[in-house]
């Protein structure tokens, strides 16, 4: 409600979906100008080997810092940035970002860790993405399999044969191809029996009620299992409580993400983390 009130001129602008349309303007104008600017910084929250408890990945999160607004999160303006088509330079940013920052964790040394990028149905459909896959690789010196693309099953259902033959492609230079948010649309056993993915995300709509929801323990012991058969890794998102770690770990799932583990951080705090992670494991690990 405060915030609706307004700060110079910027009201409403939680909904940024269709309807206010002149600070839709005011903030997409502020969105176009704020990339060339280098308002825009990435997050890493960490991914864990849940037997080994080092870090073995991060996932990219965009925020922006808006001069106005202060700290905006990604539901506050990637639905603009994709109506309006500027999630293409935005995502290419997050992407040589993300790739920049993982080449220097390695120059510095330390465990090599996989990097996740989030990409958007309308960057999906571009054909400039394999292009700039590639040069961002090549820009920044890292290896493809130290770069994991996110997608979710809607974007691939959408144009399902494309789907495939891109990400025949990207496996072809080596890339990792998670699904994001999994089980939340309604082709997810499609899109495992059709698309070449090496890794399967659950939702975290199923960790969350893990200790209470008998219903949501079956489903994701399933998951967990049909992404084993199927020679996926699996990641669990979304893990806040020790109870939650321990019924994955009793389930065999190999890999967690969550406030339990760590928040989405600065590089800086990530890569002291990762420069510790070779003594012994954090207490949470036991
Ligand atoms: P996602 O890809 O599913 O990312 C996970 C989200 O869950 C992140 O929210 C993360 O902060 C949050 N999260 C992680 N662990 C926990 C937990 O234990 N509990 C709870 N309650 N939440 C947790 P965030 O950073 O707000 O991002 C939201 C979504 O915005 C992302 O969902 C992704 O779909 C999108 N997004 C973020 N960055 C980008 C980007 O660079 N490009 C695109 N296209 N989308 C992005
Ligand atoms: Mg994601
Ligand atoms: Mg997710
Ligand atoms: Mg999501």
């Amino acid at each position: 409600e405060a915030k609706s009130q307004g700060r110079d001129g910027y009201k409403v602008f939680e909904n940024t979906r269709p309807g206010t349309s002149v600070n839709r303007l005011t903030l997409l104008e502020d969105m176009r100008s704020g990339i060339a600017k280098g308002e825009f910084h990435l997050k890493y929250q960490p991914q864990y080997d849940l037997f080994t408890g080092r870090i073995v990945g991060a996932e990219a999160l965009a925020r922006w810092q808006h001069p106005v607004l202060g700290e905006l999160m990604p539901e506050q303006f990637i639905p603009l940035a994709e109506d309006s088509g500027l999630i293409v330079p935005l995502g290419r940013w997050v992407l040589f970002e993300a790739c920049r920052q993982n080449r220097e964790w390695q120059r510095e040394g330390l465990v090599p860790i996989t990097i996740g990028v989030n990409v958007s149905a309308r960057q999906f459909r571009d054909v400039g993405l394999i292009t700039d896959v590639r040069e961002t690789l090549g820009r920044t010196g890292l290896a493809a399999n130290y770069l994991e693309l996110e997608v979710t099953e809607s974007l691939l259902m959408q144009n399902a044969d494309q789907a495939v033959r891109l990400m025949d492609d990207f496996r072809k230079i080596g890339l990792k191809l998670a699904i994001d948010d999994f089980g939340t649309g309604f082709s997810s056993l499609i899109a495992l029996k059709s698309f070449p993915l090496t890794r399967l995300k659950i939702d975290q709509s199923f960790i969350r009620d893990l200790e209470t929801d008998e219903n949501d323990r079956s489903i994701a012991r399933a998951i967990i299992s049909l992404g084993r058969e199927l020679g996926l890794n699996v990641v669990a998102e979304g893990v806040e409580t020790a109870k939650q770690q321990a019924f994955l770990a009793s389930c065999k799932c190999e890999t967690v993400q969550g406030f339990h583990f760590g928040k989405p951080m600065s590089a800086d705090k990530l890569g002291k983390l990762l420069g510790m992670s070779l003594a012994p494991i954090s207490a949470q690990f036991g």
